[in-house]
């Protein structure tokens, strides 16, 4: 049995389809209240410094947008966009006003969003801002039954980094000391183009379930060219430009609204993953969350957790915060782990990359007290399995269930592995130079 069937996924998610597209209309930059001057200043100029590193030609989109986003008509665009989608994937008048009253809502969301900086990725902003609050709202609601308090998020924004994970980073000359929390741009250009490229690997079987049975994946990714060169110039952009905004975006267009709407929440899944790992951050450095074994218990089942590295701290807190926000919505078990573990498969597909161009080999973590992608995947399978078994009574057939569809998607990321790893040992055997993003 290898076909997995997202039918769920798809019913309850297809909104999600048009948030990757309705990126306009964002308002002044305004420091968010609570917090200093200093911290978005410091904000603005480390994203300066990015933006000047980069050759200009190579300036990401996002942050083109960002500069332009109060006079673009996001009306007229966000019509476009499902007008194109009406005529592609046949969508019935039901699912387009839906589509137009999400668009509606949106827009209007966008409307009220305040930039901390000049320079800030207008449309990432937007959804990073849903995600902080949705993650926030719930490790409050976990917390509930303790004294200790959820605790705010400090300023947040984007910068292409090439740290794969988001940083804390002090502000300089502030005291009390203050910190801003930066996400890398790169990263989730890159992992919305991946996801596309995950569902376009698995053959299509009927409108909303795909094989991901190995043999199936390696012939369709054999026969289809374009596949693989999509997926080595996105490795390539990201790797050496320091940027994947040079393969456009219609590349990755589906046969099949269904598959859309597959991808887009994987990728939403794997931003939100993110953004809870970083909150995790906050609460593992956080003494009185860590003292109160009460509120650790309630996050984790199991004391030893705190015997972790604080990576995989984060990671746990960030999946169980993520599992209570998307159950709630309908989510399974099933599709939940396997698409936060594929952020894990995408992160160690770079540091595999990033590793092979360096130093010839695969072995390197991106920092060398880091645990790798692969010890990080592994650790959180272990906490989340109590959690849904011990925690949640979920029977261990439907977790079996969970960790063989994500297997599964590690198989298809090692056929594209596989098809992209000559081209990096060339690359590293003629002395290919990385993206400056990527060396720390
Ligand atoms: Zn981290």
């Amino acid at each position: 049995m290898s076909a997995w069937r997202y039918r769920q996924v798809v019913l309850l998610r297809s909104d999600l389809v048009l948030l990757l597209f309705l990126a306009e209309g964002c308002g002044t930059p305004t420091a968010s209240a609570g917090q200093s001057q200093y911290a978005s200043a410091y904000l603005e100029q480390l994203q300066r410094d990015a933006r000047d590193r980069l050759p200009s030609g190579a300036l990401p989109r996002s942050m083109r947008v960002s500069l332009e986003c109060t006079t673009v008509d996001a009306e007229r665009r966000n019509r476009e966009i499902i007008e194109e989608m009406q005529q592609k994937y046949n969508l019935s008048p039901e699912t387009v006003e839906r589509l137009s009253r999400t668009a509606q809502a949106r827009r209007e969301a966008l409307g009220t969003i305040k930039l901390p900086t000049h320079f800030e990725a207008c449309d990432l902003y937007e959804v990073l801002s849903y995600y902080t609050r949705q993650v926030r709202e719930t490790a409050r609601a976990i917390m509930k039954s303790t004294n200790a308090s959820a605790p705010e998020w400090p300023l947040f924004g984007t910068l292409n980094s090439g740290r794969v994970n988001a940083q804390k980073i002090p502000v300089p000359n502030t005291e009390p000391e203050e910190s801003i929390v930066v996400f890398d741009s790169g990263l989730f250009a890159f992992l919305n183009k991946m996801s596309r490229l995950m569902v376009k690997a698995a053959p299509v079987m009927s409108g909303n379930s795909f094989s991901v049975e190995q043999q199936a994946v390696r012939e369709s990714v054999a026969s289809d060219d374009d596949l693989q060169i999509n997926f080595v110039q996105l490795l390539r952009g990201y790797l050496f430009a320091g940027t994947v905004d040079n393969v456009p975006s219609n590349t990755f267009l589906f046969d099949t609204y269904g598959q859309d709407a597959i991808s887009t929440a994987l990728y939403r899944v794997n931003l939100e993953f993110a953004v809870a790992h970083e909150y995790g951050h906050l609460l593992e450095e956080s003494t009185e969350f860590m003292s109160s074994i009460t509120v650790a218990e309630a996050f984790t089942l199991d004391p030893s957790f705190r015997r972790l590295h604080p990576e995989s701290r984060a990671d746990v807190l960030a999946a169980i915060i993520v599992a209570e926000a998307e159950e709630s919505k309908g989510w399974n078990a099933a599709a939940l782990l396997a698409n936060i573990e594929f952020y894990f498969h995408c992160y160690e597909l770079l540091e595999k990359a990033r590793s092979v161009v360096l130093l010839g080999n695969e072995t390197a973590t991106f920092d060398p007290t880091y645990p790798s992608a692969a010890q990080r995947r592994s650790t959180l399978r272990h906490y989340m399995h109590r959690r849904w078994t011990e925690g949640k009574g979920v029977p261990e057939a439907n977790w079996r269930e969970a960790t063989r569809a994500s297997d599964e998607f590690g198989g298809v990321m090692t056929v594209l592995w596989n098809t992209a790893q000559p081209i990096l040992y060339n690359a590293h055997q003629n002395g290919r130079r990385l993206s400056g993003i990527w060396i720390h």
